[in-house]
């Protein structure tokens, strides 16, 4: 299941899923509004690995992936995020869900000078608290899908929050410290800044946090850093075009075990300092 699926990475995600080699079974693609979703097109137009070659298919012994966006409309609403976990618990039964990756986010602007309070609230509701409360509204079904299996990984379940190496804090330091002076931005990501006095933990604290938390329950958590990529988000100067990013992170994904469980990787697979 990936969350902001409209466009940007997590649309790309839902894509290479689709037509890739690899195919999870079932994916669940949520967007806050599947009307306006980018999703919507490119899904319909998307053929499985085994529609488009039923050797493929044969040869992979894979199920047809099933496609489905669901309408998740806010990751800040507690109400829509309660309602999307019934409907999960729907599409995926006894199986339970393997891989939740909390790739939603916003990147609110606003440096030293300008910065407000609701900027930052708004930044970490979405980037840092919806995480938290999707994961737990879904914790159930990844409880499900981690009874089955050992060792740890999306064999069993994981989640996977696709946070930014803007959120480092040992990084932002000497000639990294010029450019993206983005308060909320990049205290949503990365563990708060003390003298901000915002007592909401950061996305990156998070994933460790719910790391100590579910991993007697065998739920891999990690922190994942997509690499700087050419969406709304990320601008047109970025290096990575999203296929480049996505097809590195999905390969990622695919090899996590429990030495990378409550760990912070970037694309590359190479660990990033907190
Ligand atoms: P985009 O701005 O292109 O897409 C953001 C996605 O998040 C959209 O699907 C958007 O939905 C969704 N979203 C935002 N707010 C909410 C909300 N309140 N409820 C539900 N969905 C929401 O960003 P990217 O694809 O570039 O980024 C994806 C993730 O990767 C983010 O977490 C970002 O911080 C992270 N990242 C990106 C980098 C980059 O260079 N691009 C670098 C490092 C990290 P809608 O279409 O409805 O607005």
């Amino acid at each position: 299941m990936v969350t902001g699926a409209s466009r940007g990475l997590g649309l790309q995600m839902v894509e290479s899923l689709a037509t890739g080699s690899f195919s999870p079974g079932k994916i669940i693609a949520t967007a806050r509004d599947p009307s306006r979703a980018q999703v919507n097109k490119p899904l319909k137009n998307v053929q499985s690995p085994s529609a488009r070659s039923p050797e493929l298919h044969d040869t992979l012994a894979q199920p047809l992936p099933t496609h489905q966006l669901y309408n998740l409309p806010y990751v800040v609403s507690q109400d829509s995020i309660e309602k999307a976990a019934k409907e999960v618990d729907t599409i995926v039964q006894g199986e339970g869900l393997n891989c939740l990756i909390n790739n939603a986010g916003i990147n609110v602007i606003a440096d030293f000078e300008t910065v407000t309070a609701e900027q930052m609230l708004e930044n970490f509701h979405t980037n840092s608290v919806a995480p938290l409360m999707v994961t737990k509204a879904l914790l159930p079904l990844l409880q499900r899908a981690a009874t089955r299996g050992t060792g740890m990984g999306i064999h069993r379940a994981a989640v996977i929050n696709i946070t930014s190496l803007l959120g480092s804090i040992e990084l932002y330091w000497g000639d990294r410290a010029n450019t993206f002076k983005w308060y909320p931005y990049r205290t949503s990501k990365g563990p708060v800044w003390e003298p901000l006095q915002v007592d909401v933990a950061a996305l990156n604290m998070l994933s460790r946090c719910m790391a100590v938390d579910l991993q007697d329950e065998g739920i891999l958590c990690m922190a994942l850093h997509p690499g700087w990529v050419r969406t709304d988000m990320g601008g047109p100067q970025a290096p990575l075009s999203t296929e480049e990013s996505i097809s590195s992170v999905l390969s990622v994904i695919g090899g996590l075990t429990e030495k990378d469980h409550g760990g912070f990787l970037h694309y590359t697979g190479e660990p990033l300092p907190w």
